[in-house]
């Protein structure tokens, strides 16, 4: 089933990296969008209280952080750091008012993904308490594997829950992005599964181009690609989750594009393949 409104809708910053934080929710009020996802770039420099209320003001609801993670590391010191970083962002979620942080959970080039995984739940545990008593959730984003030499060792649905079921629920969970789960046979069962689990934190959609030129800045409009993104999002719907669909593309051929254009696009877009 398609979308029939925008009731619905969240774009993250990122979407429309060429915006200020402050250009891009003035854009999205204005076009009806309801909902933003904040990315930690388009805070750097501002003031989180000046930004929030900002946001408040152009009437969007905060979705989420992106983004936390990245705990593996070769030697103890770097990995401390990125717990004081996760902390950090933890941090700026509450004092944005978002609640929930994405996590991209790390990988390092050279480091047997084994090894990394243990480094990732280690570093989920360390700062999970903190996160609790801020009100801030934490949500495993599993990435294509391959992302899986240098930016995340978790790359499956299934191997999100089992870190769940790990760690222990409900404050930590799981946001799934149909760009980087879309091929997994196991998909709809595990998302079943995350679901009735209550981990099922978030939903990401965009498209996968076919051929892609770029891994990481090419991702396509929805429609653009081959993803089945209603079906997948019925899956995420019979689970339980009924949050907002987060637009979240990077794409080089879409920043060129002037920005205003493109919102109107992605609206378009989320209607007919959303
Ligand atoms: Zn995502």
């Amino acid at each position: 089933m398609a979308q029939t409104d925008f009731s619905r809708l969240c774009i993250h910053t990122m979407t429309t990296k060429p915006l200020d934080i402050c250009q891009a929710a003035d854009l999205y009020a204005k076009e009806g969008v309801p909902a933003i996802t904040v990315w930690r770039q388009a805070l750097e420099g501002k003031s989180i209280p000046a930004v929030k209320q900002h946001l408040a003001k152009a009437g969007l609801r905060v979705v989420s952080l992106c983004r936390g993670g990245f705990f593996p590391a070769q030697d103890g010191a770097k990995r401390q750091a990125a717990i004081d970083d996760n902390k950090k962002a933890v941090d700026e979620a509450a004092a944005l008012g978002a609640p929930i942080i994405v996590l991209v959970c790390g990988a390092v080039p050279g480091m047997p993904l084994v090894e990394a995984r243990k480094q990732i739940a280690d570093g989920i545990r360390a700062v999970l308490p903190y996160a609790k008593s801020a009100g801030v959730k934490l949500s495993i984003e599993p990435l294509h594997p391959m992302y899986a030499g240098d930016r995340s060792a978790v790359n499956t649905m299934k191997q999100a829950n089992d870190l769940c079921q790990e760690i222990g629920g409900p404050d930590i969970g799981v946001a799934v992005d149909v760009y980087h789960l879309w091929w997994d046979p196991e998909l709809q069962g595990e998302i079943a599964r995350c679901g009735k689990n209550g981990w099922l934190h978030a939903f990401h959609i965009c498209d996968w181009r076919s051929p892609t030129i770029d891994l990481l800045n090419d991702r396509g409009l929805m429609g653009e690609g081959c993803i089945d993104i209603p079906r997948i999002r019925g899956w995420v719907e019979a689970a339980g989750f009924h949050g907002f669909n987060e637009v979240e593309i990077f794409s080089d051929r879409l920043w060129a594009l002037d920005q205003k254009d493109y919102v109107k696009m992605i609206k378009d877009a989320y209607l007919k393949h959303g």
